[in-house]
C-alpha cells in the first residue's frame, strides 16, 4: 500500500506489482507485460483474499434468511454498496448491482421502455418524435440498446459524428441535440481512442434541452477520479472487471428521483414488497431493479478493489496514467507506419493502426515476446468504419505498469514495422 504525493514512483509500482502475482510469471519465454487492462484488469490479493474470505466465512442468501450467516452476508453486501457509492460521490441508494456495464445499460434502456406500458411511472416513455442521441465512438454496449429502444418506442436514434481523428465533432452539438433529444449516452473514455470526452459541454447541452444523461464510465473510472454528482449525469455504468474487481458484476449508478420514477427491467424474488396471483408490488430503489440473488461475493470483492485503488490514491493513479500513456501515444506515433487514433487529452491507452499490416498480426507478434494487447475492432465497429480501417491493435496502461514496459511496448512495435516491412 502507497500513499502520499503527485504520481507513482518506482518504488510505489515496484510494491503495487508484487499484490499481481501474474506479473512476475513468464508468456513465451519472456516476462509478461500486461496492456490488456481495458479489456479486463488483472485482480490485487487484496480482491481474491477478501472474496475468497467471504465465501468461506460468512457465504449466505442475503436479506433473508434469518440466521446470523445471512445478517453477517447482509452487511457486508451492503457495506460493498456503499464503499462504491462513496467512491463515486453517490449515495447509497443510487448504486445498482448488475452483472456487467452491458447489463447496467439494457437496464436504463429496458425501464424507459417498460415506463410506457406501467401506468404508474409512464413519465419518462419515449414515444414517436423522441430523440435518443449517441456518439460514433461508442462501445457497442451502448449503441444497441439504443437502438433497441428506439425501435421499441419509436424513437429516433442520432449521432454525434466523429472527424477523421476520431474526434467527436462538438460544432454539431446543438444542432443534433435538440429540445427533441430525451437521452443523451456517451463514454466518458473512448475504448478505442483512450481519449477523455467533453464531458461540461455535453451534460450542459443535455441540461438546456432537458434530456437524460446515460454515462458509460467503463474506461473512465479505473483511471481518473469519477464523481457523478459533480460530472451532473444521471445514470452511470461500469464493470468490476475493468475496475480490478471480479467478473460478474457491474454498477448502474442513478439519480435517486430517476429511479423512483422508473418501472423495473427484470422482475421476481428479491424486488417485491407484496405478491398475489394477479399482481405485485415493487420495493424501492435499489432492490426494485435487483430481480433475483445478486452477485454477493463479486460484489463485496468490487469493494475490495475500490478499497485498493482509494489506498494508492484516484490522484496519483490518474497521474501515473496520464504520464505513461502520454509516453506511449507520443512514442508510438513517432514510429514509421504507425497511425495513432484519436487526438486530444486521454488516458493510459492508446489504439494504433500499421500501415499494411493486419493488427491480428501485430498482436501475434507482441504476444511472442510475452506483450498482452488487445487486436480487433474492440466492439466499436462504427468507429472503425469511420476511420476507414476494420481492425486496431490497443495498449491500455494501469496501476502496475511500469516505464519500462511502455518502451518494452514501443521497442516491439518498432520491430515489427520493421519485420512486416522486409516481408513486402
Ligand atoms: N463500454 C465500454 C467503453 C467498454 O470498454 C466496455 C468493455 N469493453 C463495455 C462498455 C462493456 O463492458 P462489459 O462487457 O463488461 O459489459
Amino acid at each position: 500500500m502507497v500513499q502520499g504525493s503527485v504520481s507513482l514512483s518506482a518504488a510505489d509500482i515496484e510494491s503495487i506489482r508484487a499484490d499481481f502475482p501474474v506479473l512476475a510469471d513468464q508468456v513465451n519465454g519472456h516476462p509478461l507485460v500486461y496492456l490488456d487492462s481495458a479489456a479486463t484488469a488483472q485482480k490485487p490479493l487484496s480482491v481474491l483474499d477478501v472474496e475468497r474470505d467471504y465465501l468461506i466465512h460468512r457465504n449466505a442468501a442475503v436479506h433473508r434468511g434469518a440466521h446470523t450467516l445471512a445478517a453477517e452476508a447482509t452487511e457486508e453486501f451492503e457495506d460493498a454498496r456503499t464503499t462504491v457509492a462513496a467512491f463515486l460521490g453517490a449515495d447509497q441508494g443510487e448504486i445498482i448491482w448488475t452483472s456487467n456495464a452491458t447489463a447496467a445499460i439494457n437496464l436504463v434502456a429496458y425501464a424507459l421502455s417498460n415506463a410506457a406500458t406501467s401506468p404508474q411511472y409512464g413519465s419518462l416513455a419515449l414515444k414517436p418524435g423522441d430523440e435518443i442521441v449517441i456518439t460514433e465512438r461508442e462501445h457497442h454496449a451502448n449503441i444497441i440498446p439504443w437502438q433497441q429502444l428506439a425501435q421499441r418506442s419509436g424513437a429516433t436514434l442520432r449521432f454525434i459524428p466523429v472527424d477523421s481523428n476520431g474526434v467527436l465533432r462538438m460544432e454539431l452539438l446543438d444542432q443534433i441535440v435538440t429540445e427533441r433529444c430525451r437521452v443523451l449516452a456517451f463514454a466518458h473514455v473512448s475504448n478505442v481512442t483512450g481519449t477523455i470526452a467533453p464531458i461540461a459541454e455535453l451534460v450542459a447541452r443535455a441540461r438546456q434541452v432537458g434530456a437524460l444523461v446515460v454515462l458509460d464510465a467503463c474506461q473512465s473510472v479505473p483511471h481518473l477520479p469519477v464523481n457523478v454528482r459533480e460530472l451532473g449525469v444521471d445514470f452511470a455504468a461500469l464493470s468490476g472487471h475493468k475496475l480490478y474487481g471480479p467478473t460478474g458484476v457491474g454498477v448502474l449508478y442513478g439519480r435517486r428521483e430517476l429511479l423512483d420514477a422508473l418501472p423495473p427491467f427484470l422482475t421476481g424474488g428479491s424486488m417485491i414488497t407484496t405478491v398475489t396471483m394477479q399482481e405485485a408490488a415493487f420495493l424501492p430503489a435499489p432492490q426494485r431493479f435487483e430481480a433475483g440473488t445478486q452477485p454477493i461475493s463479486q460484489a463485496i470483492g468490487l469493494a475490495a478493489a475500490v478499497r485498493y485503488l482509494q489506498g494508492i490514491g484516484m490522484d496519483r493513479i490518474a497521474e501515473h496514467g496520464r504520464v505513461l500513456g502520454d509516453r506511449l501515444a507520443e512514442g508510438l506515433a513517432a514510429i514509421d507506419g504507425v497511425r495513432v487514433i484519436g487526438v486530444g487529452e486521454r488516458v493510459g491507452l492508446s489504439s494504433f493502426d500499421l500501415a499494411g499490416v493486419h493488427a491480428h498480426d501485430v498482436g501475434q507478434f507482441l504476444d511472442d515476446r510475452g506483450i498482452a494487447v488487445r487486436v480487433g475492432h474492440h466492439c466499436a465497429q462504427p468507429l472503425h468504419r469511420r476511420l476507414g480501417i476494420s481492425a486496431s491493435v490497443r495498449a491500455s496502461v494501469a496501476v502496475h505498469t511500469t516505464h519500462d514496459e511502455v518502451d518494452q511496448m514501443l521497442e516491439a512495435v518498432t520491430g515489427a514495422a520493421e519485420f512486416f516491412r522486409g516481408q513486402r
